[in-house]
């Protein structure tokens, strides 16, 4: 375990940091919200899916009245935090098929992949500068065991005909890509991109206030009340609605509507120092994220100042009933990052870390994110992205924007609406078996990493939950 110090980065992940010491992203302060209100729609939560929610509803409706409540600041949470891949389905494209048929797959594949354009297009529409770099992505193999982990994607890709979408790397291709001594073979992909995560969010809020959205922030909803209208209570005030948007991610399992519907885990990322001569001796030239094929993966990506972003998914400090501050920030699992960084580049051992930060996911026993609304018809809601939400986020705004002004769209028809994942146990099975089970699976990936396999008993705890139907570990 590493003992450098890592700067608890005062709560806010880098990414945000570097973003609000810029007027252009920092914008106008917002108030919170002091007294009663009414809108036409009320968003609770200020990521991306409450934000291109709201960005989809002016589009569809300038006139619609928006109300947004955020608990913390736009993007203060996972949107301001994450690895800032952009990405759309393809990489599922096999447990997709298995869930929702070939054709339903297909179309939402393509729908993600349109996702990832119009992320581009909407920065570069208006001359935002989020490092937004298209240039695909690559997945490698950091250990003998994930050789091949791709198979099945590359069969069900050659099956439905489009097996150009994808190339299988040798690992001497991998390595002109990005040389690491752990690196075996990969697969390319040409969808997906890059992006500075908290300047994306932070521009989308900006477009919002000058679109007239009307945002609390520091405005935490403590009570919500389902009905017609819709009454949501935050410390000093009140909006009343015709319709709400929740779209809260992780802290859905806090409402007893979800709480069997979403698993919490945390992710983790540090970012070194600018080593610009770096990126160039290990060959990593282009703007494309890099992943690992571990169960708890590892994602990598690159500044324009040449600093290298690493970050470890999967991980989970304690029983994760709340979200609190290890979350945010947990020394253990930002020093297995940090030991991760300096096993896969040594070369990088050399370089200062300068922060390191985390955030909650919502895992859904699917793995995919699900929209839906309640049974009175005008609420509804969008999570479940299982630490893939910032190009499908995009999506879930289409869709809970056509679903609060009741317009049809062909995106309401995609398989990931009307849909409930499969539940997970109730408390306190719930939480005491994720935990279980996931340390299972890091023990397991430990041990893949250093080339032996896992003791039987780790092994059979693993993959306890895909064998208990979840889409979800090896
Ligand atoms: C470290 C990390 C790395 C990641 N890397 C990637 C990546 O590279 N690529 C990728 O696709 N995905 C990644 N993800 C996941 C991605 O960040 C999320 O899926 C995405 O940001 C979800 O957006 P959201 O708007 O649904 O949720 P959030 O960004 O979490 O927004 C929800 C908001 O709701 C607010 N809220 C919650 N409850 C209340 C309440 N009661 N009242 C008011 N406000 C409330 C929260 O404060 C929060 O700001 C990563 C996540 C983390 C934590």
């Amino acid at each position: 375990m590493t003992t450098t110090p890592i700067p608890p980065d005062h709560g806010r992940s880098w990414w945000l940091r570097e973003a609000l010491a810029l007027p252009e992203f920092a914008g106008e302060p917002a108030p919170s919200l002091d007294g009663d209100t009414s809108a036409d729609v009320l968003i609770v939560g200020g990521g991306y899916t409450g934000m291109w929610t709201a960005w989809f509803l002016k589009q569809l409706d300038p006139g619609v009245d928006v109300v947004l409540l955020e608990q913390d600041i736009c993007g203060g949470g996972p949107s301001g935090r994450n690895g800032g891949f952009v990405s759309s389905f393809w990489s599922g494209l096999k447990e997709l098929c298995d869930l929702f048929g070939d054709q339903a797959a297909l179309r939402l594949c393509l729908t993600g992949e349109e996702s990832v354009r119009a992320i581009g297009a909407f920065l570069s529409e208006r001359g935002i500068d989020a490092w937004y770099r298209p240039d695909g992505d690559l997945g490698v193999a950091s250990s003998d065991a994930q050789i091949g982990e791709w198979a099945d994607l590359v069969i069900a890709t050659d099956r439905l005909g489009i097996g150009d979408k994808f190339r299988v790397l040798t690992p001497a291709e991998v390595r002109e890509r990005v040389d690491s001594p752990v690196f075996r073979g990969g697969i390319a992909s040409p969808f997906g991109a890059t992006v500075q995560p908290a300047r994306l969010a932070r521009s989308l809020r900006r477009v919002l206030m000058e679109s007239g959205v009307r945002i609390y922030e520091q405005s935490p909803v403590s009570r919500f009340g389902v009905g017609d209208p819709v009454r949501a209570e935050t410390p000093r005030g009140t909006v009343k609605a015709g319709s709400a948007v929740l779209a809260i991610n992780a802290w859905a399992q806090h409402w007893k509507r979800f709480n069997r519907l979403i698993t919490v885990r945390g992710s983790y990322i540090v970012v070194t120092a600018p080593a610009p001569e770096k990126p160039a001796e290990i060959n990593w030239s282009e703007g494309f994220g890099r992943s690992d094929h571990r169960e708890a993966l590892h994602y990598l990506r690159t500044t324009p100042d040449g600093r290298i972003a690493f970050g470890i998914g999967g991980m989970q400090p304690n029983l994760a009933r709340h979200i609190d501050a290890r979350y945010a920030y947990d020394p253990d699992a930002i020093g297995v990052a940090v030991d991760d960084l300096h096993r896969m580049f040594p070369s990088f051992a050399d370089v200062p870390i300068e922060a390191g930060w985390g955030g909650p996911i919502d895992v859904s026993g699917d793995h995919e994110p699900f929209f839906g609304t309640f049974e009175t018809g005008n609420v509804h809601y969008g999570l479940g992205y299982t630490g893939n939400g910032v190009g499908p986020s995009h999506l879930g705004g289409q869709i809970l924007a056509h679903r609060a002004l009741g317009k049809f769209d062909e995106v309401l028809e995609l398989p990931l609406v009307d849909v409930e994942p499969r539940r997970f146990p109730p408390e306190p099975i719930r939480s005491t078996g994720a935990l279980v089970a996931n340390h299972a699976i890091l023990r397991r990936d430990r041990a893949h990493d250093e080339g032996r396999e896992a003791d039987p008993l780790t092994d059979f705890v693993a993959r306890l939950p895909r064998r208990l139907g979840f889409n979800l570990g090896p």
